[in-house]
């Protein structure tokens, strides 16, 4: 019989024990320490977000290409902007980028509604009908220019971006509920410092949580796309 990538079956217990050893030593063991977003991360099978050429490397402790020039973030980097929502349950979550869907797979076990938007259709596409066959009914994927929010759904007490951006948004400011957090990746094309924004009395404050490097947000509040590469606006 000739196997290939895509014939290997997914539900495979072998997958079970990569995720226990991704959470032991990628996630809890570089300081991420709510037991709700470990058991999130033990939870959700990375492995049905990507392509099949990838399956081997689907606990990996890298971004992995899911096509169309776009990657799933690093399991750690998806623990620690998940970490630092501080979700409860309650929350109604937007995010930006939804890709594969894995992250809003992730956010969905901790709060109560996620809506996430994707600006490539057939991305959006494939994570809405993945998001449906794993039955993670909490998530909604919308196909649009994310850099603008999402108005209908606001305000969110709960925002993450996963795509790099110039600056923050103003319209992410404005649909965030009073004392909402943002996490968003701000900086240039090739390095961006991941902030954690909380809107506070009218007011925002921001930290840095750590140095990283995202695909670049497009769209209006992003970087514009010229034919040799990229440039700001
Ligand atoms: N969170 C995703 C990975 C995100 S990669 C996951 O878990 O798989 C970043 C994504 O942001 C890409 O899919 C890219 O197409 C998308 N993106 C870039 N600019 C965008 C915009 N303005 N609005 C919505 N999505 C955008």
């Amino acid at each position: 019989m000739n196997l290939n990538a895509s014939s290997i079956p997914r539900e495979s217990t072998q997958f079970e024990a990569r995720r226990r050893e991704m959470v032991a030593l990628q996630i809890r063991g570089r300081g991420v320490r709510s037991e709700r977003v470990l058991a999130a991360m033990s939870t959700v099978p990375r492995h049905e977000f990507v392509p099949a050429s990838q399956l081997s490397a689907a606990y990996s402790d890298n971004a992995l290409h899911i096509g169309d020039g776009q990657t799933i973030s690093q399991p750690y980097v998806v623990a620690a902007m998940t970490e630092a929502l501080s979700l409860t349950g309650s929350e109604h979550v937007l995010e930006i980028g939804g890709g594969s869907g894995y992250q809003a797979a992730v956010l969905s076990t901790l709060a109560n509604q996620v809506m996430a938007i994707e600006l490539l259709p057939h991305l959006a596409d494939t994570a809405r009908e993945r998001l449906a066959r794993l039955g993670f009914s909490k998530v909604s994927v919308v196909q649009g220019d994310g850099s603008l929010g999402w108005a209908p759904g606001a305000p969110y007490e709960a925002i993450l971006v996963a795509a790099a951006a110039p600056e923050i948004p103003p319209p992410l400011v404005d649909q965030l509920a009073e004392g909402g957090r943002l996490v968003i990746p701000v900086g240039s094309v090739e390095e961006q410092n991941l902030l954690c924004v909380v809107k506070c009395a009218g007011r925002v404050m921001q930290r840095v949580l750590f140095a990283c490097r995202f695909v670049p947000l497009r769209g209006c509040y992003g970087w514009q796309t010229e034919p040799h590469g990229i440039t700001q606006e």
